[in-house]
């Protein structure tokens, strides 16, 4: 039976990172819009050119191309069992578009796990984040300081600061985060569909509670499929 999942949390909480997590262990599949501006991006389309605008000044990316890129993506096959959205959505109105979409495709949202980190952390974690340029783990430099991936499968593959990770963009994105995300806290909570998770502690500590709340969900799920 398919899962659909949203992670919520400011940048640097570990919403990627815990998304994988996801992937790895329960098959949901992960997308992350921050992601596919990326890609976008790295291929100089005009909406990854668009985007980059947005994306150094640590702003949102206006919701209806967003939408449509998204759209595009929960239309493709491989997320029909189940998926993870990291990074979406920001808003009100991209909440509203999440429903619409799944309900078109025939599904629902089953689960919101909000990781929450403090600023002060988030500001510390960004400052020193360094992104391998194969798998996209992400490192610290100050507990791991290596100029190519450990992980030992990207045969060296040089790692490289984002762009926004920059103090000043860090700041601006915690700001937008606040202003425009957190509302959605409020919005799930009274929808009954938010689980709150501790995101502070090591990458498997928070992957114990992520899991472990996920598959508390999916048994949720199929009881109320059952008796409905
Ligand atoms: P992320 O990798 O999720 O931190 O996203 C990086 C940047 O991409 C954000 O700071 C935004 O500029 C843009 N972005 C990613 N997802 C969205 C979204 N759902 N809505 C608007 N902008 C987004």
């Amino acid at each position: 039976m398919s899962l659909n999942i949203v992670l919520l949390g400011a940048p640097g909480s570990g919403k990627g990172t815990q998304a994988d997590r996801l992937q790895e262990r329960l098959g949901l599949i992960h997308v992350a819009t921050g992601d596919l501006f990326r890609d976008n991006l790295a291929r100089e389309t005009r909406l990854g050119l668009l985007a980059r605008e947005y994306m150094n000044r640590g702003e949102l990316v206006p919701d209806d191309v967003t939408v449509d890129m998204l759209r595009g993506r929960l239309e493709q096959s491989d997320v029909r069992d189940g998926l993870v959205l990291d990074g979406y959505p920001r808003t009100l109105a991209q909440a509203e578009a999440l429903d619409r979409i799944l309900k078109d495709l025939g599904g629902r949202l089953d689960g919101v796990l909000y990781i929450k980190v403090p600023d002060d952390e988030i500001v510390d974690r960004l400052s020193g984040r360094l992104i391998c340029s194969e798998c996209q783990a992400p490192f610290h430099r100050r507990r791991l300081p290596f100029v190519t991936c450990p992980l030992g499968r990207c045969q060296g593959e040089y790692l490289y600061e984002r762009e926004d990770d920059q103090p000043r963009t860090v700041r601006a994105r915690l700001k937008t985060f606040h202003a425009r995300t957190a509302p959605l806290i409020e919005l799930y909570r009274r929808r009954g569909l938010l689980v709150e998770v501790d995101g502070v502690g090591s990458v498997e500590e928070v992957a114990e509670r992520t899991v472990g709340a996920v598959e508390c969900l999916r048994v949720q799920t199929s009881d109320s499929s059952l008796s409905s």
